[in-house]
Order: structure tokens, then C-alpha cells, then sequence
């Protein structure tokens, strides 16, 4: 049995606390906020400041906008031990409101005990190793301890910290810019005219959201090597361009196609930063252009393993079987069932894996994305535990899924065809 710190009670702390405490380790949970549910904690307040730019500003750790939808169905949504079913009193939609993965999280949470594991209002400042042990300093009200333990997994989230575009001029713009992070409700850019710069999932949803009370919607996207060949269709009043050239300080942005508009607001749906802003290796794991690294199978720094590891660092994935997957693993690995190959080993599968990188000429920041050069890392996971390979339908629909959007087809999750996934799912074949 080993005394665990899990830090952060979102997905990636509810399972993790979950798997740990079965597994007989003696779990402690710390979670800044006050309930359980992380980025699926729906909040009107937003960071102080819009941009996020300001260190001394007041955050807000969700991302969640007021109309999210999940972009997966639910059947991909849930875990493999347990799934997000539909019940009576809850949103009967395949894919649901963010109310409904946060009252499913709070029943997990309520179904495995975790509320009692979990130290909520306390907030982690400081994680340090004294040789073999863990130093965890947290901060509870006024006061702040310390306390020793074995081994830490880290699952405090990545998208709090915004990444900005680059654009030349853009700082003299003289309207209103925010990140998407900062994005809850359309109704202040009413007959406006917003520019949207990046194409994700986030600004897939907030251009059809604001493009329902604004007068135009301009969305700048660059090439995207995962996205070869893609061509964007202009729909309703939302019009796609390349990037933007320049911003000037009367309102006009030009884009590298020629086109041009005066635009009231700007909104950077450019992502966000890995941050962990408590955690002090010497050196051992950095962040460098998105990369956390080393980690081997983006778990383990092989020189702090097992003491070390992260949760839910990856994505472009089914992202809760993904963590599941990680959560039984360090929990098995803490526990000396599976054994971890040795430093060197996993220090090799790591410069394999960023030379494939190279090879494909991908730049750090897609380490963590599953897609398109590590599809089998969510099969490799299940051999590792044990567990038979994952059925195809699963990929099958996270594939049609990354289709619809790619596409633009804003209607796809109300055209879901169920009927047609339950056969596929009943007779366990590929579609
Ligand atoms: C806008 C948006 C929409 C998304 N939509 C989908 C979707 O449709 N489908 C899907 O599968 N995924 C979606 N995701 C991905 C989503 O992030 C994951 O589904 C999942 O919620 C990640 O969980 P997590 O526990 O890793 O991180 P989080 O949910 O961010 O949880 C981290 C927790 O750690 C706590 N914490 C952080 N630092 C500290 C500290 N120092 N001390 C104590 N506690 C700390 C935080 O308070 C938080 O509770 C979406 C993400 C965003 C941002």
C-alpha cells in the first residue's frame, strides 16, 4: 500500500482516486475548489481579465461556454466500468449538455467514495521530492502544511492557462479581445462584426453560438497538418479565411487572402498552455512548446517513476476511457503488479516517439495528441492492464465525430444516427 497525493478532482483525480483506493493505496485528494467536476463546473465568472494575459489576475478554472454540447456521443463520453447512460430525470440527448457529464461525474464521485477522500478548498502551491519521498505544501484558507507521501499523480488540467495568437498590429486593435477561455454567452456581440482566430473544437462552437446575433463572423485558420486537404465551406454569416496579415489601429484587419473588414471584437480560440505551476523537479520534467516531457507514454518521467506521474495529458482521444486507461495503469504500477521497464527503456520509447515527430514534421506542442501518429495508444494501455483490445466502434465513432467537425456540419450531433450505432455496437462489428 502506498500513500498517494492526487492532485485536482476533475476527471482525471476522480478516476485516478478511484483505481488507487481499489487497488488498497491510501489516498489523499486536494482540489482548489470547492466541489468535484473540474473543467465541467460551469461558471458565469470569468478571469478578470479577458485575454487572460495578466499574472496578477483572478481566474476561473473552467472553459465551459453556456451552450456546450459534448463533441462526443455518450456512449464514447463514459468510462468503461462505468458508463454515461441516459436516466430518467437527466438530458436524454446522445450528446448532452455539460450539465449532465457534471451530474455524472458527481454521481461517480458519490458511487466510489470519493468526496471523502478529497480535501476540497485546499489548493497545492508546492510539490517537491526529498530523496525517495514527496513533499506536498497546500493551501487551505489561511494555512498552509505540508505532508509527506510516496508517490504524487498529478491531474490539475491544461485548459486554464491561454495561448494567444501572434498577430502584427493586434495589440493596437482598438475593440474588444478575449481568449475563448474567457467565452460564456453571445448576447454582447450583438450586430457585430467578431473575427475568430483558430479552428478547435472551442471556436467550432462559439462561431455558430455568436454567429446567431452577429452580423459577421470572420474565422482565421492556418494550415493545419492534421486537417491535409481539408476545404472550408462558408455558412450562414460565417466566412472562412487564412490567417490574418495585420491588425490596425483603427479597427481593420486584413487577412493573408486579400480580404479585409472592420471588425468590433477578437476572439482567440488559439488554445491553451500546459502549466503546472506548483510542481518543482529540478529540471527533471519541462515544458517546452506544449511538450511536457520526458514521459513515457505521457505518464512517466522514467528518472521519477513511479513516484511521479500525470493524468489526462493527452488529447485528440475518447478522453475519459483514455484517462480510465492511465489511472488503472499508475495505480498497478504503485502497487508492483505491472512492472515498468527500466529508465533507460522508457527514456528510448520516448526519443522514438519524438523522432517519429520529426519524421512527420510535427512540432512539439502535438506531443500529447493522440492523432494521427499514436491511434493504438489507448489498445496499448489496455494490453498493459490486462484488459482484451478495445472494439473498433469506438474509434469508428470518435473518427465520424472528427469528420463532422472538420466539415462543419453544425447539425451533426442532432442528426446522430443511434439506430444505426446500436446495430454496429450490438453486433461488436466495424462500421
Ligand atoms: C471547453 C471544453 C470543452 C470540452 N469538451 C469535451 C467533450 O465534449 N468531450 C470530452 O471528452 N472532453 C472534452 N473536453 C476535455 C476535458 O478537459 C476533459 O474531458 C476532462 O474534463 C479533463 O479532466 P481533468 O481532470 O484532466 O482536468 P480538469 O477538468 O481541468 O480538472 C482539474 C482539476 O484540478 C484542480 N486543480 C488544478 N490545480 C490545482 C492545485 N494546484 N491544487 C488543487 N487542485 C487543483 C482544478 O480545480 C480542477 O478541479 C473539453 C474541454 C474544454 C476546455
Amino acid at each position: 500500500m502506498v500513500k498517494v497525493a492526487v492532485i485536482g478532482a476533475g476527471v482525471s483525480g476522480l478516476v485516478a482516486a478511484k483505481e488507487l483506493q481499489q487497488e488498497g493505496h491510501n489516498v489523499v485528494v486536494f482540489e482548489k475548489n470547492n466541489r468535484v467536476g473540474g473543467t465541467w463546473i460551469y461558471t458565469p465568472k470569468t478571469d478578470s481579465d479577458p485575454l487572460s494575459m495578466d499574472p496578477a489576475r483572478e481566474t476561473v478554472h473552467s472553459s465551459v461556454y453556456h451552450s456546450l454540447r459534448t463533441n462526443l456521443p455518450r456512449q464514447i463520453m463514459g468510462f468503461l466500468d462505468y458508463p454515461l447512460s441516459k436516466r430518467e430525470s437527466g438530458d436524454p440527448r446522445t450528446f448532452p449538455g455539460h450539465e449532465e457529464v457534471l451530474r455524472f461525474l458527481e454521481e461517480f464521485a458519490g458511487e466510489f467514495g470519493i468526496h471523502e477522500l478529497t480535501r476540497f478548498e485546499t489548493e497545492v502551491v508546492k510539490v517537491e521530492r526529498k530523496e525517495n519521498e514527496w513533499i506536498v505544501e497546500s493551501r487551505g484558507g489561511d494555512s498552509v502544511s505540508q505532508e509527506v507521501f510516496e508517490a504524487v499523480v498529478v491531474c490539475s488540467g491544461h485548459f486554464v492557462e491561454p495561448r494567444l495568437a501572434v498577430v502584427p498590429g493586434i495589440e493596437n486593435f482598438p475593440g474588444f479581445q478575449m481568449h475563448s477561455h474567457n467565452y460564456r454567452v453571445p448576447h454582447s456581440f450583438k450586430d457585430q462584426v467578431v473575427i475568430l482566430i483558430g479552428l478547435g473544437p472551442s471556436s467550432f462552437d462559439i462561431s455558430k453560438d455568436i454567429a446567431g446575433v452577429a452580423k459577421e463572423v470572420h474565422v482565421a485558420t492556418k494550415p493545419n497538418p492534421l486537417l491535409k486537404g481539408m476545404k472550408l465551406e462558408n455558412v450562414r454569416n460565417i466566412c472562412f479565411h487564412t490567417l490574418i496579415k495585420c491588425v490596425y489601429e483603427d479597427g481593420l484587419v486584413a487577412f493573408e487572402d486579400g480580404f479585409s473588414t472592420y471588425a468590433d471584437a477578437i476572439i482567440h480560440c488559439t488554445g491553451y498552455k500546459y502549466h503546472i505551476p506548483f510542481l518543482e523537479t529540478n529540471g527533471i520534467v519541462t515544458i517546452e512548446d506544449n511538450r511536457v516531457g520526458p514521459l513515457y507514454k505521457h505518464v512517466f518521467p522514467p528518472s521519477l517513476a513511479p513516484g511521479l506521474s500525470f493524468i489526462g495529458l493527452t488529447f485528440r482521444e475518447t478522453i475519459f476511457v483514455v484517462i480510465e486507461l492511465q489511472a488503472k495503469w499508475v495505480a498497478r504500477v504503485l502497487s508492483g503488479k505491472i512492472l515498468l521497464p527500466t529508465e533507460e527503456e522508457m527514456m528510448e520509447s520516448v526519443k522514438d516517439m519524438y523522432r517519429v515527430m520529426e519524421e512527420n514534421a510535427l512540432p512539439k506542442r502535438y506531443t500529447h495528441s493522440i492523432r494521427p501518429f499514436q491511434a493504438d495508444y489507448k489498445q496499448w494501455l489496455a494490453a498493459q492492464i490486462g484488459l482484451p483490445p478495445l472494439e473498433d466502434w469506438r474509434d469508428n465513432m470518435l473518427m465520424e465525430c472528427f469528420k463532422k467537425v472538420i466539415e462543419m456540419n453544425e447539425m451533426y450531433r442532432d442528426e446522430w444516427d443511434d439506430n444505426y450505432w446500436d446495430t454496429i455496437i450490438e453486433n461488436g462489428s466495424a462500421s
